[in-house]
This record gives C-alpha cells, structure tokens and sequence, in this order.
C-alpha cells in the first residue's frame, strides 16, 4: 500500500441546518453544529479511513482552529505538515436545508498562504508518495508546486479542480495526470478553456460521446472523471492512459443511499480514489472509481463533512 499526500485546505466548519436555504434580506432559525472542514482535511480524513496511509500539507493559524486541525490528524493517524501562518486558520459557513442541500461562505484566512516554498520544504514527504492529490482552495503556485513534485517523484498528480470559481492554468493542467470536477467545476472549465458554454445541471444528461470530446479538448494528456452527484460519474481516458480492455469513455452509476447531507460528497469520492489508486496492484481503474463511488455514496448517509468520512470497515459491511 502506497501513501497518499493531500496538499490543501483546512477550515473550521460552522454548519446551520434549516428547513430551506436563507435568501438576502431573510433570517432564520437552524440547528448549529461545529466541526473540520475544508476540501484538503477532507480529502486527507477520506484517504486515510478509505485505508491509505496519509499525509496532510496545509497552512494553520496560531489559534483555536489550528489546535483543533492538530489533534484531529492525530486522532485519525494523518502525518500533519502545517505551515504556521499569522492568519487564522480557515473558516466556512454551511447551510443545510431539509433535502441536504447547501450554500457555503469561506474565509480562507491562513489556507491563502500555504507558499510554493513550504511546498518545496516537504520533498521528502512528496517523494514517498504514490498519489499527491490536490485542491484549488490553496494558492495556485503551492498547488502547480504540488503537482509538479508528484510527477517529479513518479506519483500520480491529481487534482480536484474545486471550487469552480478557481482558475486552472495551461501549466497546472499540464501537470496533472487525474482532474476531477463535478458538473459545475466542469461547466466552469469547458466555458473557460474549450469555449463551450453547458449548464452544469445538463451535463449528465450528454451524450457520453460528446463528454469524452469536451474531456479529450480540455485536458488532452489527463484522464477525467467528472463526478454528477446522485448519477454517479464519467470517466475519460486519453488513449496513451488505456490498459488491456479498458475503455476510452464510460460512465459508473451511483450508488442507491438514502442522502441526508452530500456536503463532501466530493472530498469523501476524491480521497478515496486516492486511497485505491495508491494500493497499486493491477485493478482497472474502473474498479477504483466504483470503490470511490460507494465511499462517497455512504458520507451522504451522514452529516458533516470530515467527520462524515466512513471507515474501510463500514463500507465492507454495507457493500460487502
Ligand atoms: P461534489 O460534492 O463535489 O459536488 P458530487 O455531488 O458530484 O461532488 O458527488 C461526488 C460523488 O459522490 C458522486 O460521483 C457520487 O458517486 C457520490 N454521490 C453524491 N451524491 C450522491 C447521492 N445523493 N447518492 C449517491 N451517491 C452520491
């Protein structure tokens, strides 16, 4: 089993869950719950409850929120490399409306100043692994720096271009082996980079043809997989990426759960598939996928993020 070494984000979560999502002008009454967040300690938290052995670099406060960052790593096993920041630690604000839905606010705080330097600083702990995945809610140099140590040291570079409104470059999508949006991560990348403009929500209703092409132009070197929440997920290779029988394009269903909260859906699919492409052996990646799909189809059954991640034990006994 290979290690997995997630470079990103970490927040304190301040969730309130509503009967409906609040709009401008409004005031409601919720249920306030308090946790850790942020897509990189999720992804971290998945990984190594999805069974891999797991590093997490990040950016913390000296503060409250950096303690916290601390002693969860350590309670769940994760080799912590924090860079200590003036800044506070991250923050997000989540609501959850009744049908698990949400919005989110974030205060980056010291996530925007995880450097391209502290990056370099880690090689020894980049070198050992064989998955580096990462997120675009830290600063664009730390994560092409990330990506770039991943391919430096033979590892598979992914990235899990989140959240949309994030820019990725010519160079960073150069760099990456694996790119993992959602709809709406993947409508904001095919209008920026392929001039296609597609409603997020209409994207798993494509033509699966038609995918692979937007896939093969916006990342002609990458394998893709765009995750479309309850339809589970699309899969393109480029043909150089393709093993005995696999195919070029195909899709994986979701799995049937009854969903009561999907915020982290992505962080819980994105760390786990980490987590199985770093076992090595020889699986087709498709196998790995559906591993992925099922690990996040069970941190719907839950609420919160991080704290959500099942365990390998709890997907064997739901699954078999
Ligand atoms: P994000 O959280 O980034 O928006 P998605 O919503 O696409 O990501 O979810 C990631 C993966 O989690 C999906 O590909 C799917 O496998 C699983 N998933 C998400 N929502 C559900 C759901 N309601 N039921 C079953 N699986 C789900």
């Amino acid at each position: 089993m290979g290690k997995v070494v997630v470079v990103g984000s970490f927040n304190v979560d301040h969730v309130w869950t509503t009967p409906a999502l609040p709009r401008a002008g409004e005031t409601l009454s919720g249920e306030y719950a308090t946790g850790p967040g942020g897509k990189g300690f999720n992804q971290a938290v998945a990984a190594r409850r999805a069974g891999a052995d797991t590093a997490f670099v990040c950016a913390l406060g000296d503060d409250l929120g950096g303690q916290l960052a601390r002693s969860l790593a350590a309670a769940d096993g994760i080799d912590l490399r924090d860079q200590r920041s003036v800044r506070p630690t991250g923050t997000a604000g989540i609501y959850v409306d009744g049908e698990g839905r949400n919005s989110i606010v974030i205060g980056a705080g010291a996530n925007a100043e995880l450097s391209e330097d502290f990056i370099q600083a880690q090689r020894d702990t980049l070198a050992t692994a064989a998955v580096v995945l990462a997120q675009l809610e830290s600063p664009p140099d730390a994560v092409l720096a990330a990506m770039r140590a991943a391919r430096a040291g033979g590892a598979v570079a992914l990235l899990n271009p989140a959240p949309a409104n994030a820019t990725v470059t010519a160079e960073l999508k150069a760099a990456v082996d694996i790119l993992t949006p959602n709809e709406t991560e993947f409508a904001a990348l095919l209008a920026r980079h392929v001039g296609e403009r597609v409603d997020g929500d209409a994207i798993a209703a494509l033509d699966q043809a038609r995918l692979h092409a937007f896939c093969r132009e916006l990342a002609p070197e990458a394998s893709v997989v765009v995750t479309l929440g309850a339809s589970g997920c699309f899969v393109s290779h480029p043909a150089g990426a393709l093993r005995g029988d696999e195919s070029a394009y195909y899709r994986i269903p979701a799995e049937q759960v009854r969903a009561v909260d999907t915020t982290g859906a992505g962080d819980a699919f994105n760390g786990a598939l980490a987590a199985s492409l770093a076992e090595g052996g020889d699986a087709p990646f498709a196998t790995r996928v559906r591993f992925a799909t099922r690990y996040a189809a069970l941190s719907t059954e839950r609420h919160g993020a991080a704290a959500a991640m099942p365990r390998r034990s709890d997907l064997a006994e739901r699954f078999g």
